[in-house]
């Protein structure tokens, strides 16, 4: 259908489709004697005279419900010239741009009786039904008596919009409302509880596609209560262009999306695909920079030749920070001196964001975005986002999880965890390590690392509201890091063992599980020798616990400094095994195809099913095991000898819950 310019305000304006033009008619933002164009060379037309625009003005009438308010209607927002709060100084030249538009009509405000949107248009809305752009709900709209808070800037809209709250009571909502003065009503929302089909991957709040804030891009438009006076202005959209991007106030086009809550930038990619968000926890001095620069070195490198994907960089420039981790560590041009990784820090370095959230100043770890996408299409498995977080070791420290500091709330909404267990800082284990490796010259990161995992579910237990007995079902991978300096311990060398498996009429390969399980048996054992409480914590807690063994660097760590500071040789890399705890977390959310386990002539275990456990027999020293039932039809080996675990009911479970969830997928494209 055509679309057309409008003439208002001295300025051609669009091209808006028809659709959008009849709802400014209803509104009043233009009339009937608006003149209309529908491009270069044409005559322009008085709005009344145009037959497509009245056609659509009449169905806007007679539908009961109101046009969506989104479209129509300017949620207030100081950042919108047409939002009723008083003009603040640096605002007046824009409101003198736009008094003309506003004149002719009476503006009124209103709130969302439900979660406190102020709007503000036309008084033709009074008394009509609105579906609210924020929570959804539909309520009639009623103005609000004119109060202080919309005349005066230091009684902000704000103030009033958090008393018509009900649970307002926060000393937060007051000391905010009286500082940020009618800045932005949005921060009265209860973020806590929020919904929606989305989830922000800077501050994990829950919200709904039509929530999303736009980044201004005209360079003039900058000040957001949220960032700070330098970033560019967030709004909620009004007009959109005919290719659907979204105008700013000074009509300028753009595409960048923003979190309602903690303004930060979205990639439109979170948007239109599923997002799995993989958490790494693990204590100072793991090496958990290394290991994100590592893993993405070699996902890079192996996703396209094994499955048939690629990993994709959703924003260079978010993701810049590791992309200079791999730089250092795999595309340095003095490759045979010493590569050392800034310490990822809690504040500041690089690694966090700070924003401005209830008036409190708050550090949100990076989130780094990549896409995976497969190079054919497939039924089953689909294309996705891959979030991951570098946090700081200090952060999972008992009691730094605070208003203030709320970068582990990821673990309340990932998708799988990799815990990375460094042997080296364990005080048992470490006497066993290789002696030459230049870490155990000093103790300084030596630190009872079950600490670090009690805390983690405590977090998850409290983020994810789990009550005592609930068991948290998703996937734990304890990742052991350094393997160079213990794999003396294991039985056999894991560099030999098969991980990939090509598949008859497929071209990509399958991750053979079987493998990664049966090291986990043989690994979880020797853990239990070391560290048994560790092993009971984490099986105690999570459903699926597979122990993974792997090496970033596959050679020891070199000294850096005279003080101690350590670092890797660039051309001495060589990663074992770094992508299978990514791996192990991809197939457990069906991302990757799986080889299917060994079944056959292979002498059964002696073993039994309980609960949620696999009980077996050690076939060598009869001691008793309680496996997690991810083993379930795991063929092990011991002592050169293959026994195949009985099936646990619950893993045919999962396959049907698999089954439904991705019709359930199916069904949401048409929606
Ligand atoms: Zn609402
Ligand atoms: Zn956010």
């Amino acid at each position: 259908m055509k679309n057309f310019y409008i003439f208002t305000d001295g300025n051609v304006r669009g091209p808006f489709p028809p659709e959008t033009v009849a709802m400014m008619l209803a509104d009043g933002r233009i009339d009937m004697q608006t003149l209309l164009c529908s491009g270069k060379g044409q005559p322009w037309i008085k709005a009344a005279d145009v037959g497509v625009v009245i056609e659509e003005l009449e169905k806007i009438k007679n539908t009961a419900q109101a046009p969506k308010p989104t479209q129509v209607l300017y949620p207030t927002n100081a950042n919108h010239p047409a939002a009723g709060n008083p003009p603040s100084p640096e605002s007046v030249a824009e409101s003198a741009n736009t008094a003309a538009s506003t004149q002719s009509r009476r503006e009124v405000v209103f709130y969302c009786p439900h979660c406190s949107q102020k709007y503000s248009g036309s008084e033709s809305w009074l008394g009509r039904d609105i579906n609210c752009i924020r929570c959804s709900k539909s309520f009639t709209a009623i103005e609000n008596a004119p109060t202080k808070a919309d005349r005066t800037p230091s009684q902000s809209s704000a103030a009033q919009a958090a008393q018509s709250v009900p649970n307002a009571n926060s000393t937060e909502n007051k000391v905010s409302s009286a500082t940020s003065a009618g800045k932005n009503s949005m921060e009265f929302f209860d973020w806590e509880n929020s919904t929606g089909e989305l989830i922000c991957p800077h501050c994990w709040v829950k919200f709904n596609s039509d929530q999303l804030l736009y980044i201004a891009s005209h360079p003039a438009l900058t000040g957001d209560p949220v960032l700070g006076s330098m970033a560019q202005k967030r709004f909620l959209p009004t007009i959109f262009n005919a290719r659907g991007q979204a105008l700013d106030e000074m009509s300028q086009a753009t595409n960048d999306l923003a979190c309602p809550r903690c303004h930060l930038k979205i990639p439109a990619t979170i948007i239109d695909e599923k997002s799995c968000y993989f958490s790494l926890v693990g204590a100072s001095g793991t090496g958990k920079s290394y290991y994100l620069a590592t893993l993405l070195n070699q996902v890079r490198k192996n996703m396209s030749s094994d499955f048939a994907c690629t990993l994709l960089d959703v924003d260079p420039e978010m993701n810049a920070l590791l992309d200079g981790y791999e730089e250092t560590l795999f595309r340095s041009t003095r490759r045979s001196e010493v590569a050392v990784l800034p310490k990822t820090q809690a504040a500041g370095g690089g690694h966090v964001t700070q924003v401005t959230l209830n008036n409190i100043s708050v550090n949100l770890p990076k989130p780094f975005i990549y896409e995976l996408k497969h190079f054919i299409s497939n039924q089953t498995i689909k294309d996705c986002n891959i979030v991951f977080y570098d946090n700081s070791g200090e952060l999972f420290m008992p009691g730094a999880d605070n208003l203030a500091n709320p970068g582990t709330r990821h673990l309340a909404c990932s998708d799988g965890i990799i815990f990375l267990f460094d042997p080296l800082n364990d005080a048992v284990m470490r006497t066993q390590c290789a002696q030459e490796e230049p870490q155990l010259q000093s103790d300084k990161f030596v630190y009872d690392q079950l600490k670090l995992l009690s805390e983690m579910i405590s977090r998850i237990r409290r983020h994810r509201n789990l009550n005592v007995e609930e068991k948290c079902q998703i996937p734990l991978v304890i990742g052991v890091c350094k393997h160079d300096a213990w794999q003396h311990l294991l039985e056999r060398d894991i560099s030999q063992l098969p991980v990939r498996q090509s598949c008859e009429g497929e071209l990509a390969m399958q991750w053979v599980q079987n493998t990664i399980m049966d090291v986990s048996f043989e690994l979880r054992e020797l853990l239990f020798k070391y560290a048994p409480a560790l092993v009971n914590t984490a099986e105690s807690f999570f459903e699926k616990v597979i122990f993974i063994p792997f090496s970033n660097f596959g050679c020891f760590s070199s000294p850096a400094d005279a003080d101690g500071g350590l670092g890797v040789i660039p051309e001495k890399i060589n990663p074992l095994w770094v992508t299978e705890p990514l791996m192990a977390l991809l197939a457990e959310n069906s991302l990757i195809a799986q080889a299917p386990l060994p079944e056959g002539n292979i002498s059964p275990a002696n073993a039994q099913i309980a609960e949620d456990f696999i009980i077996l027999k050690h076939p060598e020293n009869g001691r008793l095991i309680r496996l997690p039932w991810n083993y379930s039809g795991v063929v092990i080996t011991v002592n050169g000898k293959q026994y195949k675990l009985p099936h646990h009911p619950r893993s045919n479970q999962q396959i049907q819950d698999k089954v439904t969830m991705l019709g359930k997928m199916n069904n949401d494209l048409w929606n």
